[in-house]
């Protein structure tokens, strides 16, 4: 741990080649040649620790560090591979450098774990190239259907499949088998937010992952001419829109933190500066951690939103398309991790995450927890997408710490 910051700058950079863009930051899609170029390489690098690697079906690549008295029992971390289009060179890629790195740390400092050190790098979580996410730790874990994925193809009409198999990847040959062997799963993340900066603080210990409900709204009033129609006898469907979003983010102010509420995607028709609008298509992205607020004040969004077309003389079609319920982390784990930061004085705070994570995944299943770590400016999926190397410093140490205590204490 002598040259940590060194290790930490050089690994960041190194894993950043693959897919490297101009001008900074990285696309490195699901199996496309820069993916595999960064799993071939990390495979190498895992094998020069001494590592024992392989990869499953899909193309999840692990490194694993065979324990002395528990080998079946596996303590695994890290994250994922994939990025977005033009993404930063930290989301998901820093998770799996920094667990390499701890396994490399203790391995010198403590030898061989009781129990075998995992490090994970997971083929998918994005869902940027094909419209799936999550296929790395859903495989992991036996949750993948090959029927969603069978007919979905890339922007330039690529089927998954053919990506897949042109790498030399396959389906699982038993879709729904389970990993048995891990015992912990600890995912280590950039925030991809400004709590932690803002708050000054170098360490997030994850609680809990928000819960998300996502509708497509389409309210009708009437189009008619902008000139001829006076005020009174309108049916203009963005002002009626207009009251729905005024009032509705009142209400997510007034309910506070964690509730966000967002009207990302608004499209009038028929989008023209003469014609009074008589239609308005948009979207609401609503997330909290606890499952019955979300639920309870979402409904009341949905009756209001009724009420205030009803009023406007409009009608509204509301259509929930996702409703996903709050992750919690594990308890237990949480604990040792809030422990850790006492015990090496970490400056860190306890928060929930608003975006998700390949740790959703594992937490309902494996005992899961997560460590974030701050983003300069809150920004990510973005090639400015940075952290301070005294921060990727402190998120690393705070890794090993809990890899240790989790695999060579009994
Ligand atoms: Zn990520």
């Amino acid at each position: 741990m002598k040259n940590i910051i060194q290790d930490v700058e050089s690994n960041v950079n190194w894993l950043g080649q693959f897919g490297a863009v101009t001008g900074g930051g990285v696309t490195r899609l699901l199996y496309s040649k820069e993916w595999f170029d960064a799993q071939q390489a990390l495979k190498q690098k895992f094998e020069d620790m001494g590592l024992e690697t392989s990869f499953d079906e899909v193309g999840n690549l692990s490194g694993r560090l065979v324990g002395s008295q528990y080998k079946d029992q596996v303590v695994m971390s890290g994250s994922h591979i994939d990025s977005v289009v033009n993404g930063g060179n930290l989301d998901g890629h820093f998770g799996i450098v920094a667990a390499y790195l701890a396994i490399q740390y203790l391995k010198e400092k403590h030898g061989t774990p009781l129990r075998t050190i995992e490090v994970i790098s997971l083929a998918e979580e994005e869902g940027s190239r094909f419209p799936y996410a999550f296929w790395g730790s859903k495989n992991v874990l036996g949750l993948a259907k090959r029927e969603d994925v069978l007919n979905i193809k890339d922007a330039a009409g690529i089927p998954f499949v053919d990506a897949m198999r042109n790498l030399g990847f396959d389906f699982k040959k038993d879709d729904g088998a389970s990993r048995k062997d891990i015992k912990a799963f600890v995912e280590l993340h950039i925030e991809q937010g400004c709590v932690l900066e803002k708050e000054g603080h170098t360490i997030g210990v994850v609680t809990s992952i928000v819960g998300q409900r996502r509708y497509n709204v389409t309210l009708k009033g009437e189009a008619n001419h902008a000139g001829t129609t006076p005020m009174g006898y309108r049916k203009d469907a963005v002002y009626g829109f207009s009251r729905i979003c005024t009032e509705s983010i009142a209400k997510a102010n007034a309910a506070g933190d964690p509730l966000v509420l967002t009207f990302g995607k608004v499209t009038p028709k028929p989008n023209t500066v003469n014609v009074v609008p008589g239609e308005v298509m948009f979207t609401i992205d609503c997330r909290h951690t606890d499952q019955a607020f979300l639920k309870s004040f979402t409904e009341r969004l949905e009756k209001d939103m009724q009420t205030i077309a009803s009023e406007m003389g409009m009608e509204i079609v509301i259509d929930r398309w996702m409703d996903e319920a709050p992750v919690p982390m594990d308890a237990h784990l949480v604990d040792t991790l809030k422990n850790i930061c006492d015990q090496e004085k970490l400056n860190y705070r306890l928060m929930h995450s608003g975006a998700g994570h390949d740790s959703q995944i594992f937490a309902p299943r494996i005992p899961t927890a997560m460590l974030f770590i701050p983003s300069i400016n809150g920004i990510s999926h973005n090639p400015a997408e940075k952290t301070h190397t005294e921060d990727l410093v402190e998120g690393v140490k705070a890794l090993t710490q809990a890899l240790y205590q989790l695999a060579y204490q009994n």
